[in-house]
């Protein structure tokens, strides 16, 4: 039987429309120098109007790629809504990669314009005459100071571009399979790949951030995104408050401790994501320098395991709980989101907080072992986690990677169990995990074991090669200023949580743990760091 329903497509320029009215008193505050900038959804929407009649002028039809290298703010939300429901595909451009990386994701996407914030033209600038199809840059704000093009490329000023043009768009009507937008990984391994999301699939992931058992994006809430939009398209926020009516505090390029402490007292958002490392260091500058953050009701925190230390302190000392979530930009990217079942009290609600957290209806999730066996869900067996959804993708765009691949499932490359009522709990990724006689040590557990400790600030374990047992653990920490703990300390610290064969015996001292680009522990740099003999290291 045929169903009875309307089959109208889902699509960004229905959340456009629908935010822009419904929700048009709902902002957007892009935080700067001098305190915030408001911006109504009622004008974001009529300025999405104006910059799609700019980007048809400068010739932007069908598909073709408009690409962003900006920082998170009411430019960049306006960019995020209109490219794609003009029909165009946005791509979002990593500011943090290498030079090389840049060039080669924009030209593999064959981005024909790019919108770059004033303060990142000293790094696009260098690169520009590289990236063979663009078109036409545009500078946010009224001045193209120091930038010069290449000949043939147009430049152009964003509020020069938008000035006096009408403030409605006969937005087209796409399907809801097409590409919106395209976020490539951020190349921990080989080139980064590009993932391109569609229509539907943002449409139903925005619903899912707002869904009391996901993140729980409310209407009226004021969300703190700090997860930057050129990470995994902001892990969906902009999106979602558009649809939900919540209000979004970007903070531009204040990423650092103290403007966010300042920006938090001064606005009071209720909401907030970003990686761990970014609450990390907000931990710690409020350690100095209590500040009240109590307004925000609960951060949602994932790209990387949250050390259980860290969401006992954000309960404990500023009334904040964390939301621990797993996800990749393959998967839009939210996953799992750890909300323990109802009835879970006490310590046991605190176990299931610290998992990486059930999967939603939407995403179906699977162990498998290396012999390609489907694992059970039982909380003991051990397989890499695959999955496949909605919003998750089945293909990189324009590269073969069908080893990434099982049929229609996404091999995640992370290595954990699930429980027989649903939650994920990761060990590694499976190029972390430490092979040590056989048997498995996870590089997670330790630095969250480690981590514990009071007078860490942050370590990170890697594998190093061991002629016993192949791989034995190396922890690189870095302590607090004045601690006087030694690493036989940690060890001590370490010996009733651990069995005795995978307690490390290898420590080294280090300033700070390297980053990624998104912010997340780098382990490729330091297993690099290791092997070119930086570390002095101490055998326990
Ligand atoms: P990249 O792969 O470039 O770091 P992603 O942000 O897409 O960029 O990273 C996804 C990966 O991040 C996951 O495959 C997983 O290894 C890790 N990750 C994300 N969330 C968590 C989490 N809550 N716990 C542990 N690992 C996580």
């Amino acid at each position: 039987m045929q169903s009875t329903m309307n089959d109208l497509p889902l699509s960004i320029a229905q959340i456009l429309r629908y935010g822009s009215t419904v929700h048009a008193d709902a902002e957007v505050i892009t935080w700067t120098d001098s305190g915030p900038r408001h911006r109504t959804y009622g004008e974001v929407g009529r300025r999405a109007a104006q910059l799609a009649h700019a980007l048809r002028d400068l010739g932007v039809t069908g598909d073709q790629r408009v690409a962003t290298f900006m920082w998170n703010n009411a430019e960049h939300l306006e960019t995020y809504l209109t490219v794609p429901a003009m029909g165009a595909v946005l791509h979002t451009l990593n500011i943090r990669l290498f030079p090389e990386q840049i060039v080669y994701v924009a030209n593999h996407a064959e981005d024909r314009v790019i919108i770059v914030d004033p303060t990142l033209i000293p790094l696009l600038a260098p690169v520009l005459p590289e990236i063979k199809t663009v078109e036409h840059v545009v500078v946010t704000g009224d001045s193209t100071a120091g930038l010069e093009v290449p000949d043939g490329v147009g430049l152009h000023t964003y509020e020069g571009l938008l000035a006096g043009r009408p403030e409605t768009f006969e937005w087209p009507d796409v399907d809801e399979r097409s590409g919106a937008a395209m976020c490539y990984t951020s190349g921990t391994t080989g080139d980064p790949k590009g993932v391109v999301y569609s229509h539907r699939s943002i449409y139903l992931h925005s619903m899912q951030l707002c869904s009391s058992s996901g993140p729980n994006l409310r209407q009226g809430d004021l969300a703190l995104a700090i997860v930057p939009q050129f990470h995994a398209m902001s892990w969906g926020l902009p999106y979602a408050a558009f649809m939900i009516g919540a209000s979004l505090l970007m903070p531009d390029r204040f990423l650092q401790p103290e403007p966010i402490a300042t920006m938090i007292t001064a606005l009071r958002p209720n909401f907030g994501a970003a990686v761990p490392t970014i609450w990390q260091g907000l931990n710690q500058y409020l350690a100095a320098r209590p500040t009240d953050i109590s307004s925000l009701r609960e951060v949602l925190v994932g790209g990387a395991a949250v050390p259980p230390a860290l969401m006992q302190s954000f309960e404990n000392d500023h009334g904040v709980t964390i939301l621990h979530a797993w996800g990749m930009t393959e998967t839009s990217p939210l996953g799992s989101v750890a909300r323990p079942p109802a009835a879970a009290e006490g310590d046991e609600r605190w176990r299931y907080r610290y998992t990486q957290g059930r999967f939603p209806v939407q995403v179906e999730a699977r162990l498998v072992d290396d012999a390609g066996t489907i694992l059970p869900n039982d909380g003991a067996a051990v397989g890499e986690v695959e999955v496949r959804g909605p919003w998750v993708t089945s293909s990189y765009y324009g590269v073969d990677a069908a080893d990434k691949f099982s049929d229609d499932w996404l091999r995640t490359g992370d290595v954990g169990s699930i429980t027989p009522d649903g939650y994920l709990v990761l060990s590694d990724r499976t190029k972390d995990v430490i092979k040590s006689g056989g048997e498995w040590i996870s590089s997670v557990d330790l630095e969250n074991a480690v981590m514990g400790h009071p007078d860490v600030l942050e370590a990170a374990v890697i594998a190093i090669p061991d002629e016993k047992w192949d791989e034995r653990p190396l922890v690189a920490v870095v302590l607090r200023d004045g601690s006087t703990a030694t690493m036989a300390d940690l060890r001590d610290f370490l010996s009733d949580k651990f069995a005795k064969w995978q307690l490390p015996e290898n420590w080294t001292l280090i300033p700070e743990v390297p980053k990624t680009s998104v912010g997340k522990f780098d382990k490729k740099r330091l297993r690099a760091e290791f092997r070119e003999g930086a570390f002095d290291v101490t055998h326990l």
